[in-house]
């Protein structure tokens, strides 16, 4: 198999991420004892990394899994059967919550808004006052199916004032947008190594607030592998309950170094320039955006498909051409719109790569697109 195509790929998934030279050099460290005092240094160290990346002083753990075990690690362990909830659902990722959430026994009530807008503080006001039992609300912080970011600070401001927990799924948005886990009072923050962390797949990285203890005292799920106690218990001797994903954590520990040498808030600041020059850039070839533009994502972008076309053919052209993969939609938008991931590892270069390639294929495949101006004016 020659793995070198994909060497050569601008490789624009939102998720996974192309790896930084410095991540991938990482991996190639040595296996040593996960009980040893080496592993206790390293892995306490990387833990204050992460409470500094989420803006909190509270507990960030780590588990071997994909970003949608932080789901139901937040809910066996802070919540029991039967038990009210408010699932917001703006795309894809929010429905599967939603739907995990119901497998789990819990009584899931949903505020679902049409795909490409975000939830208001209205909204979810209203929302909360017809289910005064929710015990937590589930908000997707950055929704990547569809490029929306919510506006999580207030959404969370309106959740506190009823009482429930605030579960944040920030696995398109940590170390990427705009996010300070104690200032905004949230419960449980939920990312994936693959997206703006830079890492490969593998790792679950959940933060959880002071809140969380009372919740989990509450609770009635039985569990083994999520349990927050006992990973917290370890954790605060420096190791994991159980063996430590080493390769993967070496890879974090490389990937935080980046981005505090970098520094966060330039972290920030970079992904809202390159969302802001990825959308005028489709916009300007005559493309247009799934996502309301108020609340359009600084990590990823949703351009519509024109009439008379797929994803799949204007994906297929633009790598086959052009050296660059894109993605299509999720759920039913699988062939209306395709992605361009821009968080994590990205750059000036990367987007001008792809919007050269757009501008070739809107002319190779004949792309019936629309001047932005009459976009506008439609
Ligand atoms: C990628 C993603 C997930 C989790 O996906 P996994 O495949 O389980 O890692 C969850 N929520 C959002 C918003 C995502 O972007």
């Amino acid at each position: 198999m020659d793995f070198g195509d994909f060497e050569r790929l601008n490789f624009r998934l939102p998720g996974p991420t192309p790896l930084p030279p410095a991540v991938r050099e990482a991996m190639r460290r040595p296996m040593i004892h996960h009980r040893g005092s080496l592993l206790k240094r390293f892995y306490t160290d990387l833990l204050a990394k992460l409470r500094e990346i989420h803006r909190t002083e509270h507990d960030v753990l780590v588990w071997p899994g994909s970003g949608s075990a932080g789901w139901e690690a937040a809910i066996v362990n802070l919540l029991s059967p039967g038990d009210a909830v408010l699932a917001t659902v703006i795309g894809d990722f929010g429905d599967r919550w939603a739907k995990a959430a119901t497998r789990l026994g819990l009584d899931v009530r949903r505020l679902d808004r049409p795909w490409g807008e975000a939830v208001n503080v209205n909204q979810l006001t209203e929302a909360l006052a017809n289910n005064p039992d929710v015990k937590a609300v589930f908000l997707t912080h950055n929704e990547t199916s569809t490029a929306v970011t919510n506006p999580l600070r207030e959404l969370a401001e309106v959740v506190r004032a009823h009482g429930a927990l605030v579960l944040v799924d920030a696995v398109s948005s940590a170390a990427a947008l705009p996010l300070e886990m104690d200032a905004w009072e949230l419960d449980v923050v939920i990312s994936g190594s693959q997206k703006a962390w830079m890492c490969p797949p593998g790792l679950v990285i959940a933060a959880f607030g002071p809140r969380c203890w009372d919740a989990y005292e509450a609770s009635r799920y039985p569990r083994f592998f999520w349990d927050i106690k006992s990973a917290r218990d370890m954790a605060s001797q420096g190791m994991t309950p159980t063996t430590p994903p080493l390769t993967s954590l070496y890879a974090l520990d490389a990937a935080t170094d980046l981005i505090l040498g970098e520094g966060l808030e330039d972290v920030w600041a970079r992904h809202a320039h390159l969302g802001r020059k990825t959308r005028e850039g489709v916009g300007d070839l005559g493309f247009s955006l799934l996502a309301d533009p108020a609340h359009a994502s600084d990590s990823v972008t949703a351009v519509h498909v024109p009439e008379g076309f797929t994803s799949r053919r204007i994906i297929d052209h633009m790598v086959e051409r052009h050296g660059v993969l894109m993605q299509g939609g999720q759920g039913p938008m699988v062939e209306a719109v395709f992605r361009i991931g821009h968080m994590g590892h990205c750059d000036d270069e990367a987007i001008d790569d792809v919007l050269a390639g757009l501008a070739a294929a809107r002319d190779e495949l004949g792309l019936p697109t629309a001047s932005r101006a009459a976009v506008g004016a439609a």
